[in-house]
């Protein structure tokens, strides 16, 4: 099943989620149908606040082939270097935006996977990043929210549209 996405303006982007409390069969399909979502929108992740669940849980393919899948349930991450780097960033939640973000370049990012075991793993470079955007969205941060304060300014008007249109959107459903 493919889930509609949330869109920036919609307030469910801006709470913070909760733990997943049971990993059980319903979590389970949920977590599959957001891999599914990503794919076909040619996502490199997902979180659960995107599709209007606020659960703390991402799913993410780094390599786009489901060689790099990983299902992200209650994550804990620290950076593992105090040098940055700067990435091109976009959001399905944010079309048509992509600005540089600044983050930690290499992490350790520790998990349970979708049958409840515990997954520690250190990542460096765009993988790194890729958790830590999805990261993000469980404590209702975007990646606009990180730009420089020059590219808030040249994104400002293009983020207004597109919450008006989303805010539109929403009363009329
Ligand atoms: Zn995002």
């Amino acid at each position: 099943m493919i889930y509609e996405l949330k869109k920036y303006g919609d307030p469910i982007l801006r709470e913070k989620s909760t733990e997943v409390e049971v990993i059980d069969e319903k979590i389970q399909e949920v977590l599959d149908n957001m891999v599914e979502t990503m794919y076909e929108t040619k996502g490199v992740g997902l979180a659960a606040p995107q599709i209007g669940l606020n659960k703390r849980m991402f799913v993410a393919d780094w390599s786009g082939e489901g060689e790099a899948l990983r299902k992200v349930i209650n994550p804990v991450i620290t950076p593992l270097t105090e040098e940055l780097i700067d990435w091109e960033e976009g959001c399905l939640s944010v079309p048509g935006i992509y600005k540089k973000v600044e983050r930690p370049k290499k992490v350790r990012i520790e998990y349970l996977n979708e049958k409840g075991e515990n997954v520690v793993e250190e990542l460096e470079g765009f993988p790194a990043i890729v958790v830590q955007h999805e990261f993000d969205h469980l404590d209702a941060i975007l990646f606009v929210d990180r730009v420089s304060p020059m590219a808030k300014r040249m994104i400002s008007k293009k983020l207004q549209a597109l919450k008006k249109e989303t805010l539109k959107n929403l009363t009329e459903e």
